[in-house]
């Protein structure tokens, strides 16, 4: 086994680190013309002199474009990915809760309420009404940025018969499971599929044990509540979709809130009738 001597070890380090003698030269860049240089010489006879200044600095700003570069690439892959694990629609990759601009009071509820739903990571929203004032965008925002999903009950319904094919890969039970366990879940479309014995039974199953398990979930519907309704109880009723159980599940830690927006297809309908 070979021993070095420390001093012996580090004297031709030193000795390359200390200056002996430092002296200005005139030097041409090709591209920058002439600049001052300073060439060192070591003890240990190494010599260096200093490049042209603005090269240097070029140099370095390209360096550091290139970091910005690589990591927008890096956060634009990671938002995509998210976009995509949340199941979201391509129409709100981009959007932001910023991006939403209430216009009635029930809106600016909607938005309190799932801003807080993203800070707490807690609760239940059910948002109802017609189409037009942003529902989906609202639950698509929350369930990217809380690392959740958002499914309309036709997307769950479809996931769950095609459980039941030779090809599928998770099992109806593993469906559930996970929708029942993801940190958040939004359901769109709640009452636009046949309110089948088998829907009811997923449907109360997964808001149950997100329930028991105090994780957040959103519905979203295009309903309305049988005291509201017209004609004192019709398919759009939003009793219809849950049992005894679930409905007193949702007493606790809800946020309700029933969207109205200017429709703008009544405005076109709009009847004239005159008559002497
Ligand atoms: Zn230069
Ligand atoms: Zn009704």
């Amino acid at each position: 086994m070979e021993t070095v001597k420390t001093p012996d070890f580090f004297k031709d380090i030193l000795e390359d680190m200390e200056t002996e003698k430092e002296e200005t030269l005139k030097m041409k860049c090709e591209l920058h013309g002439e600049y001052t240089a300073i060439k060192s010489i070591f003890k240990s006879g190494r010599e260096s002199i200093t490049g042209c200044p603005e090269c240097e600095k070029n140099r370095f700003q390209k360096q550091q474009e290139e970091e910005e570069r690589l990591a927008k690439k890096e956060y634009e892959e990671r938002h995509l990915e998210e976009c995509r694990n949340a199941n979201i629609r391509l129409e709100f990759y981009d959007k932001y809760f910023s991006d939403y601009e209430p216009k009635t009071e029930g809106q600016k509820k909607a938005l309190e309420a799932v801003e807080e739903m993203q800070t707490t990571g807690k609760g239940k929203i059910i948002l109802l009404g017609s189409n037009g004032a942003g529902k989906t965008m609202l639950g698509s925002i929350l369930a990217r940025n809380m690392g959740g999903k958002i499914y309309t009950m036709y997307e769950i319904a479809t996931l769950i018969r095609q459980s039941y094919t030779p090809k599928a890969e998770k099992s109806e039970l593993e469906i559930v499971n996970e929708l029942a366990t993801i940190p958040f879940l939004c359901i769109d479309e709640v009452g636009r599929i046949k309110n089948t014995e088998a829907v009811q039974d997923w449907f109360s199953y997964i808001l149950d044990k997100r329930h028991s398990e105090g994780l957040p979930f959103m519905l979203i519907g295009n309903l309305h509540f049988k005291k509201d309704c017209k004609d004192g109880g019709c398919p759009k009723c939003f009793e219809n979709y849950f049992d005894k159980d679930i409905l007193s599940r949702l007493h606790e830690d809800t946020t309700i809130i029933v969207l109205k927006t200017d429709d703008k297809r009544r405005e076109k309908n709009t009847l004239k009738y005159y008559s002497d």
